[in-house]
């Protein structure tokens, strides 16, 4: 199986060398295995705690092409990032990715326009806000930019039930997904976090989010969005697919 969400030590939140991330992914059987870190934004005036520092993407993308390299013969790495959707730097993001030759980005939808002022979509219990990330993510999405779409139901994290306002996100973030071609993402670390007794809400995956998913027969993914060597589990992806493939899902193994 292949894996285009991983993490590494530079967004501040995760942990182990980005040589450890790809020696567990070539021991594991992985065959193609993307980095994706939480991209920088070159603020001026602002300094995020949930990511490289603009001044430090050189090195990132430095780093992993040299494991590239190195471990050619054993497995095909690929060079990204998540990001979120910020209007203000999406030319920005449009220049790096063709000057530093990325590989692809993904959408990751943490917060809404603006990190700064921007509500987190995992605390979001108001509908005014789950339409704003229904508005944001189908503007994302229409850029082209974005290979798909990362934990696209982490809008639900704190919602207590899934009610109408929910529903009809879900069912328009899959049309948006149709009509674009763009795979939305079934995410293993939300797996990890719910085992771990941490949402106090409906959490990530959210079942009703996912059973909208199959019945309107978008394209799936599975990220495992490692933010540990330890996360890099082929066992574990394997399982989670085939009991997806098993239920109905079109699962989708590239991007
Ligand atoms: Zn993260
Ligand atoms: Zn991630």
């Amino acid at each position: 199986m292949n894996n285009y969400h991983t993490h590494t030590c530079r967004c501040g939140h995760a942990s182990g060398t980005d040589r450890e991330y790809v020696e567990k992914a070539v021991a594991e059987g992985f065959s193609v295995f993307g980095f994706s870190d939480h991209s920088p934004w070159p603020y001026e005036d602002f300094r995020s705690r949930i990511r490289m520092d603009a001044s430090e993407l050189d090195s990132y993308i430095g780093s992993i092409s040299e494991l590239k390299r190195e471990f050619s013969g054993s497995i095909d790495l690929r060079i990204g990032l998540e990001c979120e959707y910020f209007p203000g730097y999406i030319s920005w993001l449009r220049d790096i990715i063709a000057e530093k030759d990325l590989d692809y980005v993904i959408l990751g939808n943490h917060f809404m326009r603006d990190e700064r002022t921007g509500i987190y979509a995992g605390s979001i219990t108001e509908a005014k806000d789950m339409y704003d990330y229904l508005d944001t993510s189908i503007k994302a999405l229409e850029t082209g930019l974005y290979a798909y779409f990362a934990h696209p139901d982490l809008v639900f994290t704190s919602v207590g039930e899934f009610d109408d306002v929910c529903r009809d996100v879900s069912l328009r973030i899959c049309e948006a997904s149709k009509a674009l071609g763009i795979p939305l993402e079934y995410n293993l670390l939300g797996e990890r976090k719910r085992s771990a007794g941490m949402f106090r809400g409906l959490g990530y995956p959210c079942h009703e989010f996912w059973e909208i998913v199959r019945e309107e027969e978008a394209d799936v993914i599975i990220g495992l969005d490692a933010h540990s060597p330890d996360h890099v589990e082929m066992a574990f992806m394997q399982e989670e697919a085939g009991r997806l493939k098993a239920e109905g899902y079109r699962i989708v193994e590239g991007i």
